[in-house]
């Protein structure tokens, strides 16, 4: 017999929260600690989505996407999640650029980068200023029109030096590009700059592990290996999911899948109005990432001279085009020293690129494994430069493609970031067309990234919670039935 996930689970929940990345997670937290009853459905085996980890032999616990994030993150964790949780974030103090422009190092802080801008690439201390100011200023009912390279055009013109600087880990960050609306860079650039780039101390399994006991705490039910494949909708309003082969009722469903498969895969084209339908169509998605995952063996040091983030580039200018291309010039390289989980003798090397879907979805199962070991080796090639010795050192390496990503969190096309800057307003307009549907996750740069996406949980839960309250007492009938 199969094991049941759902053994013990209600038929009805205040509110049924798909997928378990760091925006359902909050989103679920938040709800059920104002008092609702919470089903938390995530179809992997572990919880949090992108924000993730895996184990190989040897003890290697290698992370996905704990590269960096804004401050913010401390707020947020304390706000919505634990002071335990809040207080294992540290900064990252040694940002370093390597490119055939410039080679720096950075506390990626206000103060630095100004510091830099004046002093290296000699830029007047008045327009460091204006541009900090008008960056920090934006907001999001601001102009959309203004792209980001018309925003770098207007501060720092014809000067690919500085714009390579502001826009590479930006791009890295969160797959923006200098044709994106300028607001969706000013906001996530400014979040940086606060105080500059942070991490979790103890890996992403330790975050996990601590967010897994406080959901607990607040009375969520979270099962695991459950994979919706549908979302019940009768006359314009949510009813609940079918998962699992059976149907739970719900009185609000937050979906926390990519926000098209929501829309068009769980949902149905059917339930939504036309016009709403071709935004959703026109919506697109960001792009997708390559990593290579290096390990090396136990007790062997890396020289934290190396900084713990490095933006390396062989490219002689910066362009989007160019960090997609299967042919990699840049990448971004995070060294993780034994202090970043304290006790172990470990230091480990994640590269990482954007990348496009495409470029890897049509390969024979030859081609693919040979692209892959391709990447590890080339990958090898580059980091020689900094860590001489490095295939000396190495007890492991092997890479993972836009097509892992999709295999793990089922995002379409591997997508990393969810989808770009339209894909929010879809995204907030998907309860005006089903009455109690919500979608919290990766959309529109702002709302992506770990502090963006955990944020707009909480905003999606504070709308949910209103809706519930608005149309009426919870039924906690647990004989209630769906349709
Ligand atoms: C390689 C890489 C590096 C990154 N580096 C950084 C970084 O350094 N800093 C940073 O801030 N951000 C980084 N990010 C981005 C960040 O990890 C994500 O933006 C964020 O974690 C996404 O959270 P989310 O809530 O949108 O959901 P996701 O993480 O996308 O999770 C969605 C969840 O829904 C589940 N799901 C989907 N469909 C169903 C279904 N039908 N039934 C049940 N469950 C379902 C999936 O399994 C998944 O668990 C990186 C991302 C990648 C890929």
């Amino acid at each position: 017999m199969p094991k049941d996930f759902l053994q013990g689970a209600r038929d009805h929940y205040d509110c049924v929260v798909i997928g378990s990345g760091l925006a359902g997670l909050t989103a679920a937290n938040t709800l059920a600690r104002s008092g609702q009853s919470v089903l938390l459905l995530e179809q992997h085996y572990k919880l949090g989505g992108m924000a993730t980890w895996f184990k190989r032999p040897g003890g290697h616990i290698f992370d996905i996407s704990l590269h960096g994030f804004p401050f913010g993150m401390v707020k947020s964790c304390r706000r919505y999640w634990t002071r335990e949780i809040a207080d294992s974030i540290v900064q990252l103090k040694n940002i370093r650029f390597d490119n055939p422009m410039f080679s720096l190092t950075t506390t990626f802080n206000r103060d630095d980068f100004t510091r830099l801008l004046v002093e290296q690439f000699a830029i007047p201390a008045a327009t460091v200023r204006a541009f900090f100011d008008t960056a920090r200023g934006m907001n999001f009912f601001d102009d959309q029109s203004t792209t980001v390279g018309q925003l770098f055009e207007r501060f720092f013109p014809g000067r690919q030096d500085v714009i390579r600087l502001l826009m590479e880990p930006i791009t890295y960050a969160n797959g923006s590009t200098l044709e994106d609306p300028a607001i969706s860079y000013g906001i996530v650039f400014s979040n940086f700059m606060s105080k500059g780039v942070f991490t979790f101390e103890g890996g992403t399994d330790r975050l996990i592990k601590l967010m897994h006991a406080e959901l607990l705490r607040s009375g969520v039910d979270v099962r695991i290996k459950c994979d919706v494949e549908k979302i019940l909708v009768r006359e314009g309003r949510v009813t609940g999911v079918r998962v699992n082969g059976r149907e739970i009722s719900a009185r609000s469903v937050v979906s926390n899948s990519n926000v098209k498969t929501t829309i068009f895969h769980l949902v149905g084209k059917e339930h939504f109005d036309r016009t709403f339908c071709q935004d959703a169509e026109a919506v697109r998605l960001n792009n997708s990432s390559c990593q290579v995952y290096m390990a090396l063996k136990p007790g062997e040091e890396l020289d934290e001279g190396l900084g713990d983030l490095l933006f390396s580039s062989t490219a002689p200018l910066f362009r989007t085009d160019l960090l997609l291309s299967r042919n990699v010039t840049s990448r971004t390289f995070s060294f993780y020293y034994p202090r970043t989980r304290p006790g172990s003798n470990r230091s480990l090397i994640v590269s990482s690129t954007n990348a496009r879907y495409q470029d890897w979805a049509d390969l024979s199962a030859e081609e693919y494994e040979a692209s892959k070991q391709d990447l590890v080796e080339t990958t090898l090639d580059a980091l020689a430069k900094y860590v001489p010795d490095i295939r000396a050192k190495l007890d492991h390496a092997e890479a993972s493609t836009p097509l892992t990503f999709r295999h793990y969190t089922k995002h379409m096309e591997g997508a990393s970031f969810g989808t770009k800057f339209e894909g929010l307003a879809v995204s907030r307009a998907i309860p005006q067309q089903i009455g109690g549907l919500y979608h919290a996750g990766s959309v529109g740069i702002i709302m992506s990234g770990w502090l963006g996406a955990m944020n707009y949980g909480v905003i999606v839960a504070n709308d949910v919670d209103s809706w519930l309250m608005k149309t009426g007492s919870p039924q906690t009938s647990p004989t209630a039935t769906v349709l």
